[in-house]
Parts: C-alpha cells; sequence; structure tokens
C-alpha cells in the first residue's frame, strides 16, 4: 500500500538527512520543501526591486529526483547556492507572505497526489498532507542542531561560527513558530522524536518501523 509520509520540526533537527534516507529505503520520493522556500528567496535576493507577489506569479521551480533532489529556479540548477548564508537569513520572512505559501504549498499538495513521498518542511502533517498516513514531528536541543549543521556547513564549504548558527537557528524557530499562516506547530497526530543523542541510523530505522507498521 502506498502511503505518504510528512516530517515537520524546527531548524536543522535532521529532517531532511532522515528524510532522504527513509525515502531511499522504502522506495519513496523525497520532497524538501524548505529548498523551495530557499528557492524563492534567491530569486528575491537577485530582484531585490521587484514585489516578491510578482516574483511568485513568474518563478519557474523544477524538482528533480535523483539520488536526493536537485531545484532548478528558472532552468538552472540552484540547489547549492541556495544554503548560503544570505539565502539562510532571509528566508523565513519570505516564507511568511501568503502569496509565496498559496503557491509552493499548491506545488507541494501536486506531488502528493499519487502517494508515495517522503516530505519534510514546517507544515506537511498540519496544511499540506493533513491526511498523510504518518506524521513525524521531529525535535533536538538547539546545542546539537547547531553542532550537526556545523558539520553540514562545513562539507559544503559554507562558514559560520557555533555561535552564529545558534543564534540563527533560534531567529529562525522563532520566525516559523510565530508567523501568521501556517506556523509551525506539532500536528494533533504527529508522532514526536527528539533526536538528541540518536544516530541517523536510529532515527530512520524508527520511522521505517512506524511506516511499515
Ligand atoms: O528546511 P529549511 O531549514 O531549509 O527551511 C528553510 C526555511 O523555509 C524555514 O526556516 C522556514 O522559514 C521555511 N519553510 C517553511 N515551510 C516549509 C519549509 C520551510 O516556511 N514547509
Amino acid at each position: 500500500k502506498k502511503i505518504n509520509i510528512a516530517i515537520d520540526g524546527p531548524a536543522a533537527a535532521g529532517k531532511s538527512t532522515i528524510a532522504k534516507r527513509v525515502a531511499e529505503i522504502l522506495g519513496m520520493v523525497y520532497v524538501d520543501t524548505g529548498a523551495m522556500y530557499r528557492a524563492i528567496t534567491l530569486l528575491h535576493i537577485q530582484q531585490p526591486d521587484k514585489e516578491i507577489d510578482d516574483l511568485v506569479q513568474s518563478i519557474d521551480l523544477k524538482i528533480v529526483n535523483d539520488n536526493g533532489q536537485r531545484i532548478y529556479l528558472n532552468g538552472i540548477d540552484v540547489s547549492d547556492r541556495i544554503r548560503a548564508n544570505d539565502v539562510t537569513l532571509n528566508v523565513s520572512k519570505v516564507a511568511s507572505f501568503a502569496s509565496v505559501r498559496t503557491k509552493l504549498v499548491k506545488l507541494q499538495q501536486e506531488m502528493t497526489e499519487n502517494k508515495g513521498v517522503v516530505m519534510d518542511g514546517r507544515d506537511i502533517g498540519t496544511k499540506v498532507i493533513p491526511d498523510a498516513e504518518l506524521k513525524i514531528y521531529m525535535i533536538a536541543s538547539v546545542q546539537e542542531r547547531a553542532e550537526r549543521r556545523l558539520l553540514d556547513n562545513q562539507n559544503r564549504g559554507i562558514e559560520a561560527t557555533l555561535e552564529e548558527l545558534i543564534i540563527d537557528i533560534e531567529r529562525r524557530d522563532h520566525l516559523d513558530m510565530t508567523r501568521e499562516i501556517s506556523p509551525l506547530t506539532k500536528a494533533d497526530d504527529a508522532i514526536e522524536i527528539d533526536t538528541t543523542g540518536m544516530s541517523i541510523e536510529e532515527v530512520t530505522n524508527r520511522i521505517i518501523e512506524l511506516a511499515r507498521k
């Protein structure tokens, strides 16, 4: 039986790493919705004089699944560019625009229609796939999230200190949890997993077990 899995939680809780693994093991499609908000943010950085509402209307976003997810903005692969600090600093503000959320939620819902997606984000279980067969709410201590992000950044060649990462994570969590439209919150029927002190394998196995029930 084909199912959809929704994974939500605060910044750098390990959602995308785990979602990608789970999708691989179960032969499902992995969708990182944060990348979509990041791509619109990049477009806004590139075209600061245009209204965000107008940018959204004409945006051409393409998601390609090949051993993970690649994202194309107006024909260009921006998968690495969207991880840079300028995008990370601005994304939560851009993600609070109604026009942005309406557009991206619609695109995301279209991707879930044939089932078999593992989708990670902030409002997947509450808004994008409210009828998902399995909903996970993933959390971890701020310290551990910042340490994981530090390693991740080093692998990507992005510079930031642990202190800067702690500040960024807390700032984004606050913005994401207090915005007016679809704020980050645990769906009533989501299963919470605190990944602090857990390995990638342990968290992955836990979700696979839940998905096979
Ligand atoms: O998942 P990631 O940290 O890359 O997401 C970047 C930002 O995009 C989040 O901090 C949040 O502001 C926004 N976002 C969102 N809704 C989603 C996914 C991401 O608002 N479903």
